[in-house]
Order: C-alpha cells, then structure tokens, then sequence
C-alpha cells in the first residue's frame, strides 16, 4: 500500500504523516515512511541542490527536471523495493506537489510535468492524503518555521491561495484523494486520517 500526503506549506502534513507511520508501526505492519524531495541517497544530494543556494539558480524547467531525476531515484531505491516487500509506503509529498508547485504555481508547466511523469515515474499512490487548510493560517504556520528552505515558504498569500486551488483541483478529479481538513488540533486531524486509513488497510 502506497499512501502519499499533499498538502501547502503550513498544513501540518509532514506531522501527520509522522503519526500515522507511528501508529501503523505500533499495531505492528511494516511501514517505511518517506519524503520528497528526496527519501535516498541521491534524492536528498538533490533536494540539496534545488533547495540551498540562490533560489534563482535554476529555471522553473530545470527544477522540474532536478525533482523527477530525484522522484526517479527515490521509486528504484526506496518505493518499489518496499512495495515489492509487502510494506506500507507513507510518503511526505509525491508527483502531486510537482503539479501544483513546478506545474501550476511556479511555472505554468503542468503537461511537461505530467509527460514527465507519464514517461519516467509513472506511478501513483493507492490513497493520497490532502490535508487541507485555509491559505492565510497555513502561511503563518510556515512562516514559523525557520528553516533552509525558508525561500520556498516565503509564496505570499496570494500563491498560497493558488496553490490550495491547484490541490483541490487535482482532488476532484482523482478518486484516490481523501480530504482532510487541517485546520483542527493536531489529534482531531489524526482521527480523522485514522478513521480514512484504517477500513482501507482492513480490506
Ligand atoms: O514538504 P517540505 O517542507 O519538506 O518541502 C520542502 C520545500 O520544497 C517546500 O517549501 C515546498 O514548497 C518545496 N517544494 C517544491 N516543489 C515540490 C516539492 C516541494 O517547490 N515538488
């Protein structure tokens, strides 16, 4: 079972997806819980390289191809070989995020992003998390966060805004999102994912 979680900076999904892993471990499946960009060796060197340094050092076409070489890496060394064991994949972000930040968001490049995808990953999650949030709490959230990625998280509301859209777009036409919303406490959000995540493993 592959389960992605999406979501704009600030939605508390890499939080939840921490929790869920945890609690998937406790009841005793075999979980490996994952990130992008990056969850490999190569994948990270490259998160590295797109996230640190000036954020104008590459075009939006050469970020869309830095993220699927590191999408790619991380498919042949850490998610199919965990599928292939029978284990639970949780990953923080997946193709989604390239959808909205590299296709809708920061370039206008959604068809090369999915011929890329189509070509080189094509792969989805069997369920994908949305944990979604208002725009506006959301962006204070991140703007918490002091980290080395902090230029990706200085969008503005006005992106936030887009970005949100552009998720629950893909939302709508994909049936294997499930809606969450972000904005209760961090326990009620859990239930919430513990309630959609459970009944699908049981089956
Ligand atoms: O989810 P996480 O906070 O680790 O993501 C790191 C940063 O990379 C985020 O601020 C996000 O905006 C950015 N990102 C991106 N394009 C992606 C995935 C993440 O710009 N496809």
């Amino acid at each position: 079972m592959f389960i992605s979680f999406e979501g704009v900076d600030g939605s508390g999904k890499s939080t939840q997806a921490k929790l869920l892993a945890q609690k998937l471990i406790d009841m005793g499946y075999d979980v490996v819980l994952t990130r992008e960009p990056g969850g490999s060796i190569g994948a990270e060197e490259i998160r590295a390289l797109v996230l640190e340094g000036d954020p104008d050092r590459w075009s939006a076409e050469t970020e869309l191809l830095l993220f699927t070489a590191a999408r790619r890496d991380h498919l042949e060394k850490t998610i199919r070989p965990a599928l292939k064991a029978g284990k639970i994949v949780i990953c923080d972000r997946f193709a989604d995020s390239t959808r909205v930040y590299q296709g809708t968001t920061r370039g206008d490049l959604l068809a090369r992003v999915n011929a890329l995808h189509e070509t080189m990953i094509g792969v989805e999650p069997d369920m994908t998390i949305l944990v979604d949030i208002d725009p506006k709490l959301g962006l204070s959230r991140a703007k918490s966060r002091q980290t080395v990625e902090e230029r990706f998280e200085d969008f503005g509301l006005e992106m936030q805004i887009k970005m949100r859209a552009a998720f629950l777009d893909l939302a709508q036409a994909e049936t294997r999102f499930e809606l969450i919303d972000g904005a209760q406490e961090i326990d009620q959000v859990f239930e919430n994912i513990i309630d959609t995540v459970l009944p699908r493993l049981e089956n």
